[in-house]
C-alpha cells in the first residue's frame, strides 16, 4: 500500500514574515490530522533551514524540500545550490524538472539526469516532474511526450536508485491555469506511467512507486483526483499558499 504524499510548491512567493506565518499555520492545522499521508512544504531556498528547525521545535512531521538543485556537486557555479547543501540544512526532498525550470531555464533531459544523480548521491528524494503541453494533449501526443521525458532521465537509473524517486505528473496546461485534468485523464496517464515503470523495473517496483498529480489541484477537485487508484498524492502550487486550502487537500488524501 503506497502512503500518499502531498507536497506544496511555494515557488518564488512570500516574504520571510508571510512565509513563517503561513508555515506555522500549516503545522498547527496539520497537527489536527492523523498522519495519514506524508506532507512536504517546498519553500524558496533561503527559508529551508528555518523551516526545518521550526518543524523540529514544534514537533511536526512535515518535511521540507527544495525547488531545484544544481547539476554540479560544488565549485565555481555562481548562484547555484548544491544537493549536498540542501541536504545539510535538513531538507528531505527536491523537485527536479518542474515545467517552469524546463521552460525558463531550458533544462534538458541531460541536465535533469545530472540533477537526479546529485540528489540521490546526497540522500535527497527527487520529485521528478513530467507532463505534456497543451499542443501535445490536443494532438494526442501526451503519452509519447511523457514516455520520452522519463526515458531519457529517471529510466536510466539503477533499480535501487529508481526506488528512491517520486514522480509528479503535471500537465503543463493545468499548472496555475485553474484548468485541471479530469480524474479520468489523470488516472489514464498515471496508469500509463506505472505501466512504463513496470516494463522497465518490474511489478514490485511499479507497485511501490509514488506518482503524484499536479495542476490546479484545489479542495474542490482533490477528493476525486486523489481517489483514483494510481494517483498517490498531489504536487500543489497556488493552493499550498493558503493553509486552509492546503489542509483540505491533505485531508482529501485519506
Ligand atoms: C505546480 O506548480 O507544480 C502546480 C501544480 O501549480 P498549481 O497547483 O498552482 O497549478
Amino acid at each position: 500500500m503506497r502512503k500518499k504524499l502531498i507536497a506544496g510548491n511555494w515557488k518564488m512567493n512570500l516574504d520571510w514574515n508571510e512565509a513563517m506565518t503561513i508555515f506555522t499555520d500549516i503545522i498547527r492545522l496539520n497537527g489536527e490530522t492523523n498522519d495519514h499521508c506524508d506532507v512536504v512544504v517546498i519553500p524558496p531556498a533561503p527559508y529551508l533551514r528555518y523551516f526545518f528547525e521550526t518543524t523540529a521545535d514544534l514537533n511536526s512531521n512535515i518535511q521540507v524540500g527544495a525547488q531545484d538543485c544544481s547539476a554540479q556537486s560544488s565549485g565555481a557555479y555562481t548562484g547555484e545550490v548544491a544537493a549536498s547543501m540542501i541536504h545539510s540544512v535538513g531538507a528531505a526532498y527536491v523537485l527536479v524538472g518542474h515545467s517552469e525550470r524546463r521552460e525558463y531555464h531550458r533544462e534538458s533531459s541531460d541536465i535533469l539526469s545530472e540533477k537526479v544523480e546529485r540528489a540521490l548521491e546526497h540522500g535527497l528524494i527527487p520529485i521528478f516532474c513530467c507532463g505534456e503541453k497543451l499542443d501535445d494533449r490536443d494532438n494526442g501526443n501526451h503519452t509519447f511526450v511523457v514516455d520520452n521525458q522519463l526515458d531519457g532521465t529517471i529510466f536510466e537509473l539503477s533499480e535501487d536508485q529508481f526506488k528512491q524517486v517520486v514522480i509528479a505528473y503535471e500537465p503543463v496546461w493545468a499548472i496555475g491555469t485553474g484548468r485541471t485534468a479530469s480524474p479520468d485523464q489523470a488516472q489514464d496517464m498515471h496508469s500509463f506511467i506505472r505501466g512504463l515503470v513496470q516494463s522497465k523495473y518490474g511489478e514490485s517496483v511499479a507497485s511501490g512507486t509514488r506518482i503524484l498529480y499536479g495542476g490546479s489541484m484545489k479542495p474542490a477537485n482533490a477528493v476525486e483526483l486523489l481517489s483514483q487508484p494510481d494517483v498517490d498524492g498531489g504536487l500543489i502550487g497556488g493552493a499550498s499558499l493558503d493553509p486552509t486550502q492546503f489542509l483540505e487537500i491533505i485531508k482529501a488524501a485519506k
